[in-house]
């Protein structure tokens, strides 16, 4: 039986890691959750799995989150920062499932790397933005990091094909997103609501965008980077509009491994959470005959020009990749709220970062987060400049 803390449990991740542990009642349990306002939502998984922890955003949600829980749960809610660290080091989870969404995910993903947990870790933040400092504390502890996010979680399991240092080539599919046929020169008319129909996955709006801007494959390049040791060179993308294969690895005798199955984030949880084992489910099978065929194509740099930006941070290094994470997440968070338009997004990350110059690694999450700081401050800048232009429209 493993005893997991769940880190955004109302969130697509937390929600879809739930689901796997009320199918597998006998493996895994609940014992600590963490989320920020959905305190309805919250009040339901407690009562249902019952967790002896509930870590919440703001402590004038406590006592109304209390009155929800059923009676003699002896459940504690603890708020905020403390609420959320607290949840990540639990003396009785052994896996930390991180699903929080953004740079609000760095801390507690430390803070479990740092108590030795397994992190199952969705979210690709805090290893944008402080891999080494997260990859060298694990080093420390033993902690093991399995990754969620499907491309790899694909990577992951094909690498078992060969022995470390076979790997020639990772290649992670990208389903094009919503914009992949659409004309270049229609890019300034997208609306939000355009952006957020995404053709295979369903997933928060924050990542909606980033796969329409492909400004996810970017940062996913750069998550690969750190996870699996290869330099940036030999990290590739193709587009693959069925988002059946989840990723490609080359080794070095030309055998290309691939990982399959439907698109559904179960599949990648339950491998992070079951890992070196597998566990039967019963959460659907491909059916190779239905589904026919599978299609790539090039990814066109006009398109997606985030990718290349994220190839740039990551080859500049030190507080870079940090620097494009933050100026996205302000863009994105624009975007959304109708004030920059759609391709103003890459442009906020450019500008921002040729604004910020080159710093060196962040050596403590206390500069990662001062690098996390600035940038979010340099985008704001931006973002207020170019809204003023969209406005006079
Ligand atoms: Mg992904």
């Amino acid at each position: 039986m493993k005893s997991l803390a769940i880190l955004g449990s109302t969130g697509s991740i937390g929600q879809s890691s739930l689901d796997v542990v009320a199918s597998m009642p006998d493996r895994f349990r609940v014992v600590a959750l963490a989320a920020g306002r959905s305190i309805e939502k919250l009040a339901e998984q407690a009562a249902r799995f019952r967790p002896r922890l509930i870590a919440i955003d703001r402590a004038e949600d406590v006592s109304r989150l209390e009155r929800l829980l059923p009676a003699g749960l002896g459940c504690r809610v603890v708020p905020g920062r403390e609420g959320l660290d607290e949840a990540a080091r639990h003396p009785d989870a052994d896996t930390v499932v991180g699903g929080l969404v953004g740079a609000l995910g760095l801390r507690s993903a430390y803070a479990a790397v740092r108590a030795g947990k397994r992190l199952a870790l969705a979210n690709k933040e805090p290893l944008v933005v402080a891999g080494e400092l997260i990859l060298a504390e694990a080093r420390r502890s033993g902690a093991e990091l399995v990754p969620v996010d499907s491309e790899h979680s694909a990577i992951h399991q094909a690498l078992r094909a060969g022995r470390p240092g076979e790997a020639a080539r990772l290649v992670l599919t990208a389903s094009g997103g919503p914009f992949r046929e659409r004309r270049l020169d229609t890019f300034d008319a997208i609306t939000v609501e355009d952006a957020l129909a995404h053709p295979t996955w369903k997933m928060g709006p924050k990542i909606t965008i980033d796969s329409a801007t492909m400004m996810n494959k970017g940062l996913e390049v750069i998550e690969a980077h750190f996870l699996f040791g290869l330099p940036g060179e030999r990290i590739d993308a193709v587009i693959h509009p069925q988002s059946l294969i989840h990723s490609f690895v080359e080794f070095v005798d030309g055998s290309l491994v691939a990982q399959l199955a439907k698109n559904d984030m179960k599949f990648p949880i339950v491998y992070a959470l079951s890992y070196p084992e597998r566990h039967p489910n019963d959460f659907g099978r491909l059916d190779l005959v239905a589904l026919s065929r599978l299609d790539f194509f090039e990814l066109d740099p006009r398109r997606y020009p985030a990718i290349a930006l994220a190839r740039q941070a990551l080859a500049a290094g030190g507080a870079m990749p940090a620097v494009l994470n933050a100026s996205n997440e302000i863009a994105v968070a624009a975007f959304l709220e109708g004030k920059i338009s759609f391709p103003d997004i890459v442009d906020v990350v450019s500008g921002t970062m040729e604004s910020i110059g080159h710093h060196s690694a962040p050596g403590s999450l206390d500069e990662a987060e001062e690098a996390d700081r600035a940038a979010r401050q340099a985008a704001g800048d931006l973002v207020r400049r170019r809204g003023a232009a969209v406005a006079a429209r």
